[in-house]
């Protein structure tokens, strides 16, 4: 089946209605191999996959890179294709959102902590826009990528809270064959940036080296702060992954161990699921 490009909602109602049952994989474009599995896993439990495409204002800060974050479309488009989606939609942000829009999605108090404290209102518009392509692609799955484990969580509590009739997938992060976590933000570092950058992954798998809440904190910290100046780290966290909530140095269970840190002018963020006994 060939892939179906549209920009408009009216374009996107006749399109959803020719499929049966669909994944939705939303992103932001500038598509890797990240992307990737996540349509590839969107495939496996749909009969057609839609890639969403669109860089959403709202969940961007006044000082944040809305401006220059990367748009690849015609590349997209072609990734999409050769990984047998059957639908993309990539709105502008006039089709997305009307001149008088007033209503938006809170998240709550999780929205306000970790990422959501460096980034004030950032999930806010990240729920306002999955909640408006759920109601406009009418997806049965939708596929989110671990690496934004935060997001993944807050997308949950909503889908709970608000009785979404979607179901949501979580998948695993990939990573560069050195262990940093693709990202499209990677393509603004320098080599001298991506070198520091690597501590971001290091300093993860070395905490989950260990144990105890305690000694993986500490042993991840040592790593982000042999990095030296040029990494300034925003937060290291382990916390529950359903709440976000930072565990008890008696904690037993899942966890997720995550950092946020600035490399040049370049913000970047990993995690680590971990499994405490
Ligand atoms: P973005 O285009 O960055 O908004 O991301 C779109 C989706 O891809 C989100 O669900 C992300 O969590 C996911 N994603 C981004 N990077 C990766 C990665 N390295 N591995 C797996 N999923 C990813």
């Amino acid at each position: 089946m060939d892939l179906k490009l549209v920009h408009t909602r009216a374009e996107l109602a006749a399109a959803r209605e020719k499929l049966g049952r669909l994944a939705l994989v939303p992103t932001m474009g500038a598509l890797h191999e990240g992307h990737r599995s996540l349509i590839r896993i969107a495939r496996e439990r749909a009969d057609h996959v839609a890639v969403s495409i669109f860089v959403n204002p709202l969940q961007f800060g006044p000082n944040e890179d809305f401006a220059r974050y990367p748009r690849t479309l015609d590349a997209d488009v072609e990734v999409c294709a050769a990984e047998g989606v059957a639908l993309v939609f990539a709105p502008s942000a006039e089709e997305m959102y009307a001149a008088d829009r007033s209503v938006t999605v809170s998240a709550g108090p999780m929205g306000d902590v970790h990422e959501g404290a460096f980034r004030p209102g950032h999930f806010d518009g990240v729920l306002t826009v999955v909640l408006k392509l759920f109601n406009l692609v009418r997806p049965d799955v939708a596929v989110f990528g671990q690496k934004d484990a935060q997001q993944l969580a807050m997308i949950r509590r909503m889908v709970a809270d608000l009785d979404v009739p979607v179901e949501i997938v979580g998948a695993p992060t990939v990573r560069e064959p050195d262990g940093l976590a693709m990202s499209s933000r990677n393509r603004y570092l320098s080599a001298e940036d991506r070198a520091v950058a690597l501590a971001l992954s290091r300093a993860l798998h070395e905490g989950a080296k260990h144990a105890r809440p305690a000694e993986i904190l500490t042993a991840a910290r040592a790593v982000l702060d042999a990095a030296g100046p040029a990494l300034s780290v925003d937060y290291l966290i382990l916390v529950d992954p359903e709440t976000f909530t930072e565990v008890s140095d008696d904690h037993r269970g899942e966890a997720v161990l995550a950092v946020a840190a600035r490399v040049g002018g370049t913000r970047l963020i990993d995690n680590v699921p971990l499994s405490l006994g």
